[in-house]
């Protein structure tokens, strides 16, 4: 199940927690386990059932079901529930639903760690949706031992979204308001808030975004409780898993590619403007953007800033699909263009694979972007980005200076105009192909692996484990 960038963390982070090696780990064994909903889409040849648990919601029990399987050295538990498989996307428009089904599942989680009598020394939630889970788990630790030695990180990848609209589910759930001074009053019967409140530790997925979170224009109201939260709030920029995201060994392209083999690459565009019709010139850029619909990722910026460009329209392809009103503002771009625009409104991970090995630039104007995969992974393929400087951009992007070969193109602020003088300039290097190779090599030699970033994690893990034992 994939919606966005957090669909990448769940899968690669575990993963590179328990590859770090005995030198970083020292004496520790690391046992990392992964508690998702199972969605009705999850497609498993084999699962086991552990147990179930019980949930109190009013004056009913509602029951989830666990089963367990292992993705490599992973294992996975899957929690079912009757609502949690009949939900048909991850996330809907419906905050009650959502609310409904992301407490139970926080709260099903904490019951099944007892059922299996295995208190992890770390919760690790992210986002609102499990944010209750460290919630409750404070509360535990003072009415059960068994929850006691268990600390807890929240990592933040959307301040916006905090899960607000529920507390008539908080009520009925039996989960009371937070009780932190420092928060607003508002924000104490709001999930993400709650968890963070109660969290030991907050990690952004960016030291940018971790300073930004401090500003007023980006805290969504809780700047001041982000500031006297100062020391428990770190940023760690998230990494990409480099087996899957791996231009030489992508079964999903039609030319794999490396730094060694890079003007391969072409023939992936060749391939992908054939497809769809557009302009043939093999020589021409192809400008491709790939993510959310959302006003988040100034989508709507695209076609002011693809009109306005000093050469031509060149052949653009933007995949995605979320808000219908920006889709049809895409729609129109198309119908306009039909010979440069593809819009391609669906969510298809292998057409995503073939367009970052297609793309020469990717097109990333957002408003704000906590950490952003999307100009990662393009990166990896020699795709470039030109990107708001914002957030995570600012951290993961070298800019292009004059003749020092960055990584991409960064611009603000993020506007229609800015955009169009960063793609102009993006576009006239790439005319010097000599000079537009050592910025794609540097970009594609660049480690956005998760290792120093799973360190990372083990750092903040084990300085919290010891602060509990000392
Ligand atoms: P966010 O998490 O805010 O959506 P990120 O840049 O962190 O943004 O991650 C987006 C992830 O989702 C990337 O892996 C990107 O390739 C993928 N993605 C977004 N939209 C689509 C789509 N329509 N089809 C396939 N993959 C998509």
């Amino acid at each position: 199940m994939k919606v966005g960038g957090l669909a990448d963390v769940a899968g690669a982070l575990p993963k590179a927690l328990m590859d770090l090696p005995a030198s970083v780990t020292g004496s520790y064994q690391l046992d990392v386990r992964l508690c998702i909903p199972f969605y009705s889409q999850i497609d498993l040849n084999s699962y086991e059932f552990v147990t179930d648990v019980e949930v109190r919601k009013g004056n009913k029990r509602v029951k989830v079901v666990c089963y367990k399987t292992h993705v490599g050295r992973i294992i996975v538990y899957l929690l079912r529930s009757k609502q949690i498989s009949k939900q048909k996307t991850v996330y809907s428009a419906d905050v009650q639903k959502d609310g409904d089904n992301f407490i139970l599942f926080s709260l099903a989680a904490l019951e099944l760690l007892k059922h299996l009598d295995w208190p992890p020394e770390i919760l690790h939630a992210n986002d609102w949706h499990t944010a209750i889970a460290i919630h409750k788990l404070a509360r535990l630790k003072d009415l059960d031992p068994f929850y006691s030695h268990t600390r807890s990180v929240l990592t933040i990848h959307n301040l916006p979204f905090m899960g607000a609209g529920v507390e008539n589910l908080l009520q009925e759930y039996g989960l009371p308001a937070s009780n932190e001074k420092r928060l607003p009053e508002w924000a104490r019967a709001v999930p993400l808030p709650m968890g963070l409140a109660a969290a030991d530790k907050i990690v952004a997925v960016s030291k940018t975004y971790a300073k930004e979170l401090g500003s007023e224009n980006k805290s969504c109201g809780l700047s001041s409780f982000f500031k006297s939260k100062n020391t428990s709030l770190t940023g760690i920029v998230n990494g990409i898993d480099t087996d899957i995201w791996d231009p030489l060994n992508d079964y999903l392209i039609t030319q794999k590619y490396d730094v060694c083999s890079l003007s391969k690459k072409n023939i992936n565009k060749v391939s992908i403007i054939e497809e769809y019709g557009l302009d043939p010139d093999p020589t021409a850029p192809l400008l491709v953007y790939i993510g959310r619909m959302d006003r988040q990722k100034g989508v709507d910026l695209i076609p002011a800033a693809l009109s306005a460009l000093t050469t031509h329209l060149w052949n653009s392809i933007i995949l995605g699909s979320g808000d219908p009103e920006l889709e049809a503002f895409c729609r129109e771009l198309e119908i306009d263009h039909p010979l440069k625009i593809k819009f391609l409104n669906v969510f298809d991970s292998a057409l995503s694979h073939r367009l970052y090995a297609a793309g020469d630039i990717l097109l990333m104007p957002s408003r704000y972007e906590p950490c952003g995969l999307s100009q990662l992974i393009a990166m990896r393929y020699g795709c470039i980005p030109v990107a708001a400087d914002t957030g995570g951009l600012h951290d993961t992007i070298l800019h292009v200076k004059g003749k020092s070969a960055g990584t991409g193109f960064l611009f603000s602020p993020t506007s229609a105009p800015a955009f169009t003088s960063a793609i102009n300039t993006a576009l006239k290097i790439y005319q010097s192909p000599k000079i537009w190779r050592n910025i794609q090599l540097k970009a594609m030699c660049t480690d956005y692996s998760w290792k120093r970033s799973a360190q990372s994690y083990f750092s903040i893990y084990r300085a919290l484990v010891e602060k509990g034992l000392s």
